[in-house]
């Protein structure tokens, strides 16, 4: 259980609260400490202020003068302390109590009113202090602080108020961090389960990506790989049962032949072995043509690029096709801008448009008219081949380069397929269009 991944980062989170909220406590604690000191020093301060006044009375008056002692000792307990007079032998001259007494009632009772209000006994006791006149010591005061009612409820305030807010705080910082870690490790897990799913074979596995984060970022990489997967995993099959397919005809032929001149059935003469050879003929043919889109499958590995100028390059090709356009009665023509250069490799290049001029030569009849246009667009060089043949019918078009597609009057198949792995080799892209009937165009895109 505690390892689990949404328990850890409830745990982290957790930490995290208790953390902050320790620093809260502990700020709280240094700021209380510091407030009363602040009034310590505010307290002593006051001291000084009492025992000023009751030596400066002396002083006035030439000894205890008792109706003024009663102020000062009055006063003393406005500025919240309790106290008892004493003369230099120690005999008492007056306390609070007794002060507060000598008053006339209504103002005792004001007083009394006052004080009750504001002061309350604190557990401080008495404390002694001197009283001098010149060096002379003319008597004694005891003073006991009474604490203000404000403090005592500033102080009480802030413990029920923090005491609230580390709770609330606390149940709010544990409800957001069970509902985050579960938020953040429930993708995660849909992702285990995915990649556990494909791992036991089943390609179709997907998981839903929600958001924008790196998680569904992950989700998405995981998609798209389990796609491209899932798309091999087809085209393996396919390819397979396509080469069994394809092999199958010529030998089941050639089985067939052999057998029926075994049997005596067949004669073995010239022309029986002609058939035979020619079985055999499409048999290499078809082991070639693997053979070339294994190579064009690894030839993004073994590319030899170079710059070099498109136009020549497609004249020459251009050319050697003439000779074979001319006998079917086709023309060919080029349109490609002198100098415009092209970094390809050049074998890889002329297998390319080699290919198409041949599936353009098969698919037009006489009279048609066959393209080569080549152009520089933006960061790209547009090379097309435009014939106005056969055409495509929609049906087909998407297919047409998968490998053993073909159409009624098609070859292998694989003309295609290896033409596209030359073209993303070199980090280009190849499409085509058609219209049934009209013609077919094929367009080749490579980055400049
Ligand atoms: P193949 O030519 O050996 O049949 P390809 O892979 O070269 O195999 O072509 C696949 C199919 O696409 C062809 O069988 C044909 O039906 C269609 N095709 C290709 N190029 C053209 C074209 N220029 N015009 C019409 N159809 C075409």
């Amino acid at each position: 259980m505690l390892k689990s991944l949404w328990i850890k980062f409830l745990l982290l989170l957790v930490t995290v609260s208790v953390i902050a909220l320790s620093a809260a406590l502990l700020l709280r604690e240094l700021m209380i400490k510091d407030f009363r000191e602040y009034l310590e020093g505010e307290r002593e301060d006051r001291v000084y202020w009492v025992t000023a006044a009751l030596e400066s009375s002396y002083e006035r008056y030439s000894g205890w003068e008792a109706q003024r002692t009663i102020e000062d000792v009055v006063w003393a307990l406005m500025l919240g302390f309790e106290m008892k007079l004493n003369d230099a032998n120690g005999r008492l001259i007056t306390d609070t109590e007794a002060a507060i007494n000598s008053l006339s009632p209504l103002v005792k009772k004001r007083i009394a009113a006052i004080s009750r209000q504001r002061l309350q006994e604190g557990n401080s006791k008495f404390l002694p202090y001197a009283l001098f006149i010149g060096g002379k010591e003319i008597g004694r005061v005891e003073i006991r602080f009474l604490h203000p009612r404000k403090e005592t409820v500033f102080i009480s305030r802030s413990n029920r108020l923090l005491l609230f807010s580390l709770l609330a705080l606390g149940g709010i910082a544990i409800f957001l961090s069970v509902i985050f870690s579960r938020r953040l490790t429930n993708p995660i897990k849909g992702l285990t389960d995915a990649v556990v799913s494909i791992g036991a074979g089943n390609l179709k596995s997907r998981v839903a990506p929600s958001g924008r984060d790196e998680i569904s970022r992950l989700s998405d990489a995981f998609n798209r790989m389990a796609h491209i997967l899932e798309t091999q995993e087809s085209l393996r099959k396919k390819l397979t049962s396509n080469i069994a397919h394809e092999l199958r005809t010529p030998v089941s032929a050639i089985r067939g032949e052999l057998e029926g001149m075994i049997d005596g059935l067949m004669p073995a003469d010239k022309e029986q072995l002609q058939s035979l050879y020619a079985e055999i003929g499409r048999f290499s043919s078809i082991i070639e043509g693997l053979e070339e889109l294994s190579q064009a499958e690894a030839s993004s590995l073994t590319l030899r690029k170079q710059a070099f100028e498109l136009q020549p390059f497609l004249k020459n090709i251009a050319g050697r096709f003439k000779r074979v356009f001319q006998d079917k009665g086709l023309g060919i023509e080029l349109q490609c801008d002198a100098g415009l250069a092209i970094n390809a490799d050049p074998d890889r290049l002329s297998q390319i448009i080699i290919n198409l001029l041949s599936n353009a030569l098969k698919a037009t009849r006489g009279g048609g008219n066959i393209l080569i246009k080549a152009a520089g667009k933006g960061t790209e060089i547009i090379i097309e081949v435009i014939d106005n043949g056969s055409g495509i019918k929609a049906g087909d078009l998407p297919f047409i380069f998968e490998r053993f597609y073909r159409g009624a009057e098609g070859g292998l198949g694989l003309g295609l397929a290896i033409v596209k792995e030359l073209v993303e080799a070199h980090g280009g892209r190849i499409t085509a269009t058609s219209e049934y009937g009209k013609g077919s165009t094929f367009t080749v895109s490579f980055p400049l």
